[in-house]
């Protein structure tokens, strides 16, 4: 048997550092075996996801050297890897699993499942389909479907009992059948959940083994009775530990940057993001720090997965590049650099911006700081006289810039503008904070160009450096500001939401 494993990322946002740490273990697994690893676009969310979120997860993938063998943009003999394009491909599957009686019509509005949910929240119980439309009679079933009454497909799963079902890691776990909910597998506008697609690709793509975060351990007990009622064998499946903060929780970019193109701007050396991912929940046998992606295939065994919380630390991950810089040759290490930054393209942006404020060459470190460091050397005193407004404008900034899409000097620009005026601020009052964010200083290069050029990842970083520096955003005066940004949204149809 081939050893086949995938990596299935939703196109839904920034490329993650742990989208990352999940292909590597995927990656080092099947060429450790001789196997193959595919990439497959799960963007059976057509709202969420957008095709610059896809290129930006493919990219970063490559850039961290992770290549596939099989996927959208190479092909292979088992595509479309792209489920947008499988759509044709899953109402049949569904279909059959009604004919088979272990799937069926459910006709509930939102309405009557919301008045489900509260009748058994009022009583205590749990809320969960309750299996309404389960007792419609076929009959009755037939008419509905003649006169195209909107509809989706539910599985049936048991209302008693345990599911028990094999992690590689875990051995047996066990989920009573009552938590777990007869989940949609078609939606009303025939497009197919997270679950039913999955299931059929990872089937139809001769997956052999699932490699993912735990965060799906919960969806497993659904994936097994689809492989049973479908007749396939299941794949082996492994979940591996989610990546922390260094305070335990989950990782998350309020704490931590955690987007793959930030580290990239930032200049970490792209082995030394992937070996610090390669200790996440692992270490070798000889407990080596710094190992190559080649050295972590040759010995790897991922029955030596640890699954206690694995802590993403950057002072960590940027020790380790450090070290990853010094041993580096020097000419590995020009090449990287030249990749980063020091290239004809990348001075192509900053020589309009800096050349205006230059009288030598010598000018050039000084005044193209902004667009060259990771954050700049700021304390709260570099704001001047700060109030409350001054926090919330650039916490509603960094919300208005999250928001996916292009980044171009015109989307920064239309975001500032119109924040802006719905703030009822003038741009001179405006602007000021944001320079000491962004450039360090109210005397630098302009601000949005420079937004422009750093990109995304750093400037959410930068910003969420400044809140930080400013005192920061309590939990509580985070939910008051959410209240105030949306009321601004709604001012302006169509922007980013937090
Ligand atoms: N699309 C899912 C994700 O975004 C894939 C989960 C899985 O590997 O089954 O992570």
């Amino acid at each position: 048997m081939t050893v086949r494993v995938r990596i299935a990322p939703s196109p839904t946002g920034d490329p993650h550092v742990g989208t990352a740490y999940i292909a590597l273990f995927n990656y080092a697994f099947a060429k450790q075996q001789g196997g193959q690893f595919i990439l497959r676009i799960e963007d059976t969310d057509q709202t969420r996801s957008t095709p610059e979120s896809e290129r930006a997860i493919l990219d970063a993938l490559r850039w961290v050297g992770l290549d596939w063998d099989e996927g959208p943009d190479v092909g292979g003999p088992h595509g479309p890897y792209r489920q947008s394009e499988r759509m044709g491909i899953y109402r049949e599957y569904a279909e059959r699993l009604v004919a088979q009686g272990d799937a069926f019509y459910c006709f509930m509005t939102a309405d009557e499942l919301h008045a489900e949910r509260e009748a058994q929240l009022a009583a205590g119980e749990a809320p969960r389909y309750a299996g309404t439309s389960l007792s419609l009679s076929e009959q009755d079933v037939q008419h509905r479907l003649a006169a195209g009454e909107a509809h989706v497909i539910r599985m049936k799963v048991p209302t008693e009992g345990l599911c028990v079902f094999t992690d590689r890691l875990r051995g047996d776990v066990e989920i009573p059948w009552d938590q777990v909910d007869m989940q949609i597998l078609l939606k009303s506008d025939g497009m197919p959940t997270y679950h039913l697609a999955n299931v059929v690709d990872d089937h139809l793509m001769q997956i052999t083994h699932v490699i993912r975060g735990e965060e799906w351990i919960p969806s497993a007990p659904k994936h097994q009775l689809l492989y049973r009622y479908f007749g396939w064998d299941m794949p082996e499946l492994i979940h591996m530990p989610l990546l922390r903060n260094p305070d335990k929780s989950k990782l998350s970019k309020r704490k931590n940057p955690t987007s793959v193109l930030f580290y990239q701007r930032f200049g970490v050396m792209a082995q030394a993001l992937l070996n610090y991912l390669g200790r996440m929940g692992y270490s070798f046998e000889d407990e080596r720090e710094r190992f190559t992606l080649d050295e972590m295939i040759e010995q790897f065994n991922i029955d030596r997965v640890s699954l206690g919380g694995p802590v993403f630390d950057v002072d960590k991950l940027l020790w380790l590049n450090g070290e990853w810089m010094r041993s580096a040759p020097q000419a590995v290490l020009a090449e990287a650099m030249k990749t980063w930054a020091l290239n004809a393209d990348f001075f192509a942006q900053v020589a309009p911006l800096v050349l205006p404020r230059m009288r030598a060459f010598s000018d050039l470190f000084a005044t193209a700081l902004p667009l060259f460091s990771g954050y700049p050397d700021i304390t709260a005193e570099d704001f001047g006289d700060t109030d409350e407004q001054t926090l919330a404008q650039l916490q509603f900034l960094l919300w208005r810039l999250e928001a996916p899409g292009v980044w171009n000097k015109p989307r920064v620009e239309a975001d500032i503008k119109g924040l802006a005026e719905q703030m009822g601020l003038k741009l001179r009052a405006f602007m000021p904070p944001l320079f000491i964010a962004i450039c360090g200083s109210k005397n630098a290069v302009s601000v949005m160009d420079t937004m422009a050029v750093i990109g995304p990842d750093l400037t959410r970083n930068r910003l969420r450096h400044a809140i930080e520096v400013l005192g920061g955003v309590s939990k509580k005066a985070a939910k008051r500001l959410e209240k105030q940004f949306k009321a601004l949204e709604t001012l302006d149809e169509g922007a980013g939401a937090p």
